[in-house]
């Protein structure tokens, strides 16, 4: 009998750790997507975009035999958390309060793309050089006149997903009107492996420890403003971008680093919440492409990543008469992920609305809610539980 074909449609860390997982599981599987743009590793040079990598999607990346082709110096363990509310309470969370050795792990985008990418190379994993522009009975057209047909299309087109529109799964957005500016920061005192985050009411602002530059410490900023802010910066003069942003990035850490130095070009994303019906016959959509949620959690790759593992874990165990195509089957899959997804979308969605909330009794509830989580072990037992990615469903 010949093998059923998967084509997974897109290639960023979602679809490339897909399409690395089904062909290590013994399925017939290739990619559709533009070539990989490469990414070289410099000395003292960082991929603009890093992940704070759940303790979950690293034992995944791990069982992928992904994990050791990063380089090692390139990575930074989280040791613990501080999370500052808007007047003044503070919620300290240590990897050692809950036996743990890690929180997390800081990794450039580009450094674990790399690594799939190498990975896929070895298990001779075909990649389509083109991208999707139309489907008709389960065969994909693309932009360069192909005509690649598969019992199961994989959607991780990311959050403008070509495939979703095409297979008709229906699909729900909600832009929070806000945009995440991200940057690496130079700092003057250590990070000491914690990362930093403050709710100040009308911005989240994130530092997170990154690998020390020529002896010098550093950050990555991911910093939650308004699209307004976020244009007035873009529009600024560099010089005039650099101070502003040092002057209030200090204010709002209380010199915690002390002074912060822009040292990378500043990007900005905007913010929606989405979510999607998931699947639809022949196809199922994974990361972005299935779901988007705020990024105060610093969780959106690792749902992606535990969408994959669930997939591959329903599609390995599925009866052999049915397809992998199988509406049936990939229900299954739908199923295995919609409590996991809605339970981030909930916490993340909640915070951010918690905190956008104005007024000082509000303000005192949160607060005091803080101060209080702070001082009961088995609630930050349970967080730190969240933060290792047991909340997400990357750990099936
Ligand atoms: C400011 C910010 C900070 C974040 N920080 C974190 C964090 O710390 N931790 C975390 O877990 N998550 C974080 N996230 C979320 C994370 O960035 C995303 O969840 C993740 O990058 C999604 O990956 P993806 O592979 O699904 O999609 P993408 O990375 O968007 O990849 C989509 C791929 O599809 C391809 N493609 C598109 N259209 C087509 C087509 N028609 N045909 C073929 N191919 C196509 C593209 O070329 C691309 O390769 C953050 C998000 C933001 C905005």
């Amino acid at each position: 009998m010949k093998a059923e074909q998967v084509v997974v449609c897109g290639a960023g860390i979602v679809g490339m750790a897909t399409a690395l997982s089904l062909k290590k599981a013994g399925f017939t599987v290739s990619i559709l997507a533009p070539a990989w743009q490469g990414f070289e590793p410099a000395e003292g040079f960082y991929h603009p975009r890093v992940y704070a990598l759940s303790a979950a999607s690293q034992a995944y990346l791990e069982k992928l035999g992904v994990w050791r082709l990063m380089n090692a110096k390139r990575l930074t363990a989280v040791q613990s958390m501080q999370v500052y509310g808007d007047s003044g309470a503070c919620l300290h969370l240590h990897a050692w309060q809950a036996a743990q050795e890690h929180l997390a792990w800081i990794v450039e985008s580009g450094e674990i793309e790399r690594a799939l990418h190498q990975a896929l190379s070895v298990f001779g994993v075909d990649w389509h050089d083109d991208t999707l522009v139309a489907l008709e009975n389960n065969v994909l057209h693309t932009a360069k006149g192909q005509q690649l047909s598969a019992q199961l299309v994989v959607g991780a087109d990311g959050a403008r997903s070509r495939l979703r529109e095409l297979a008709g799964i229906t699909h729900q957005a909600k832009p929070y009107g806000d945009a995440g500016m991200v940057a690496h920061l130079q700092a003057e005192r250590p990070h000491q492996h914690t990362a930093l985050q403050w709710f100040t009411g009308d911005s989240i602002l994130a530092l997170l420890p990154m690998p020390d530059v020529q002896g010098q410490a550093q950050v990555s900023m991911v910093w939650s403003v308004s699209q307004q802010v976020a244009d007035h910066y873009l529009a600024m003069e560099p010089a005039q971008r650099q101070a502003k942003l040092a002057r209030e990035i200090y204010a709002i850490s209380g010199g915690q680093l002390g002074q912060l130095t822009l040292r990378s070009q500043l990007f900005a994303f905007p913010l929606t919440l989405e979510s999607s019906g998931m699947v639809a016959p022949g196809v199922a959509l994974v990361g972005d492409a299935a779901h988007r949620v705020h990024p105060l959690a610093g969780q959106g790759l690792n749902l992606g990543l535990g969408d994959v593992e669930a997939l591959v874990t329903v599609l390995t165990q599925k009866e052999a008469m049915r397809s992998v195509g199988d509406l049936r089957v990939l229900h299954r899959y739908r199923r295995l992920r919609a409590e996991p997804i809605a339970a981030m979308r909930l916490a993340t969605d909640g915070l951010y609305r918690l905190f956008a909330v104005p007024g000082l009794p509000v303000s005192w509830a949160r607060n005091t809610a803080m101060r209080v989580c702070d001082r009961i072990p088995f609630i930050k037992r349970s967080l730190i539980g969240h933060a290792a990615g047991q909340g997400n469903g990357t750990g099936l």
